[in-house]
């Protein structure tokens, strides 16, 4: 397929967008985390941001959201840059086939997490990066590596979104202290979750979201804060594992690597090409963005970017 000028690319998100608009089946938006459970299923925004910083978008691009479970790609650069290979032996890196915050797996792999993009692996890197910080010193490295990665000082943390999520995280809670019974967990579990919960409510738009993933595109302009290997590697992770039990959907879908969050978020890489951001509330029941995959498997029909050509 012949190279995309940024007129053809926007023309392609503007008629996605329009399309998203018509759209009747949207999916159910979260209402466990009981901030999230207000959002409007009719937003939907996309944003492409390519290695020299051009940043296409369609939609509510301006509008925040809660970028929730996308949250995990940043900590999981973080936790590498800090532990390296040695993070691997408190986390794997095999599809879990079971849902986001399953704890059946766990009880089975005696408190190994299947990878770092389910709740519990999430938690377990969570819980390796504090080790000798306090949380907010973790959460402050956060942001300024989202910040530095898009470009932008103006993202936050919603600590209403955090305290709505740790008033409830009853679950999250059961899968720390579970993997405190195996010896899996340094921190006492309420200090690793309220941690965690605050790395979730990050706030974004699709626009700084996509600026933000450009550290995975591996092209010349991008920001370079990880090395080819990790990103390489990161990208790997998210197309087996970013869309929990159905990566395999997203992967046969789409084709290329994307983590989801429950907010109704996909960050998406294309590499060598671009970043992507797609929002729309509306979820699946594997808790994946119902017309967010629609609407990258509509992008990727339109510019041929499927890692699988
Ligand atoms: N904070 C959410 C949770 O732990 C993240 C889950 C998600 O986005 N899939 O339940």
């Amino acid at each position: 397929m012949a190279a995309l000028s940024p007129d053809d690319l926007q023309a392609i998100l503007t008629e996605i967008a329009a399309s998203m608009a018509e759209a009747e089946d949207r999916g159910t938006v979260a209402t466990y985390i009981p901030e999230l459970a207000d959002v409007d299923p009719a937003r939907f925004a996309i944003a492409v941001a390519l290695p020299d910083g051009t940043t296409l978008s369609a939609g509510d691009a301006d509008v925040p959201f809660s970028i929730q479970s996308i949250s995990k790609v940043f900590m999981l650069a973080i936790a590498l840059g800090r532990l390296g290979d040695q993070l691997w032996a408190r986390v794997g890196r095999e599809p879990s086939g079971h849902a986001f915050n399953s704890i059946l797996q766990l009880e089975h792999e005696n408190g190994i997490p299947r990878n770092p993009f389910v709740n519990a692996g999430a938690i377990a890197v969570t819980d390796a990066v504090l080790a000798g910080h306090q949380p907010r010193d973790v959460l402050a490295e956060l942001l300024h590596f989202v910040r530095l990665a898009a470009g932008d000082d103006a993202i936050h943390i919603d600590k209403a979104v955090a305290a709505s999520e740790q008033a409830t995280a009853h679950r999250n809670m059961a899968l720390a202290e579970f993997m405190a019974a195996h010896g899996n967990l340094r921190h006492p579990a309420a200090l690793v979750i309220g941690t965690y919960v605050h790395q979730c409510a990050l706030e974004m738009t699709v626009t700084q979201l996509a600026r933000a993933g450009r550290f995975l595109v591996g092209a010349p302009g991008c920001p370079k804060l990880v090395s080819t290997a990790r990103i390489r590697r990161i990208n790997a992770l998210m197309l087996t594992c970013g869309h929990y039990d159905s990566s395999g959907d997203f992967a046969y879908r789409v084709g290329l690597p994307g983590k989801s969050g429950v907010g109704g978020g996909i960050l998406v890489i294309a590499p060598g090409r671009a970043s992507i951001a797609v929002w729309s509330p509306g979820l699946t029941a594997q808790g994946n963005s119902r017309l967010g995959t629609e609407a990258m498997e509509w992008l990727v029909r339109r510019t041929g970017w499927s890692v699988f050509g």
